[in-house]
């Protein structure tokens, strides 16, 4: 029997696995923002989902709102430059629609990406096309429309596919926001940091229900 929901508590550990997983991740990330920005992205999600696990260790939360608000906040407050706000907006935008919801499901996992996408399409002006973590996070939010009533590995894995094609797509686009912006054609050909750092979170997540069986 798949797993349809996770409960606050198992929630909670999906956060921390996707933490450690980011943190893993740094010098994947900080290569890719080395070619076509200033390379700190990498330090910025580590230091950022360091104190996501800080805030998520020592702090109860009574609703899946109160948990992504937090998660929103740490990395807000911890990660300087532009994906601080971005993606700080992306789970504040997310905790605002999940608000007292206490289970974790597939149709939670469409609320939170669409609201948070809007959330940072509105904070961040990005389109569509831009080179930016939208790339990434529009098509998975869009996909996980179609999975409200799957099973949560299932959801979770379509939409972290959807995510990965949005970073390869981000290779052939030119810059038009952020510090890629400035290398106009030069950025074609290097895949966007913050697409990639979207993707990683959402097969983080894929990956925690996987292997809860
Ligand atoms: P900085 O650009 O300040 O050095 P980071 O390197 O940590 O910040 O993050 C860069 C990533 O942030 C980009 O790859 C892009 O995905 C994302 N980003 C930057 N500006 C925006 C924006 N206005 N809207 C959406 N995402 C953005
Ligand atoms: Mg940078």
């Amino acid at each position: 029997m798949q797993k349809m929901e996770l409960s606050l508590q198992e929630t909670r550990e999906m956060f921390l696995y996707v933490a450690d997983q980011l943190i893993g991740s740094k010098d994947i990330l900080t290569e890719a923002d080395s070619a076509i920005g200033d390379g700190d992205h990498g330090i910025g999600m580590a230091n950022g989902f360091q104190a996501v696990k800080d805030k998520l260790n020592s702090e109860e939360f009574i609703s899946l709102g109160e948990m992504n608000k937090a998660v929103g906040l740490a990395l807000m407050m911890s990660i300087g430059g532009a994906s601080g706000a971005i993606f700080g907006t992306l789970y504040q935008g997310a905790g605002k629609s999940l608000a007292e919801q206490t289970t974790f499901t597939s149709a939670s996992l469409n609320t939170m990406l669409e609201s948070g996408l809007e959330a940072v399409k509105k904070r961040g002006k990005a389109q569509p096309g831009d080179k930016t973590m939208v790339d990434a996070l529009e098509p998975a939010a869009l996909v996980s429309q179609n999975y409200c009533d799957s099973d949560l590995l299932t959801a979770l894995e379509a939409a972290s596919a959807a995510a990965q094609v949005g970073v390869e797509k981000t290779k052939e686009m030119v810059a038009k926001i952020g510090r890629a912006k400035s290398l106009n054609e030069r950025s074609l050909g290097h895949a966007d940091p913050g697409a990639i750092s979207t993707y990683l979170q959402l097969r983080s997540m894929a990956g925690f229900v996987a292997d809860l069986g």
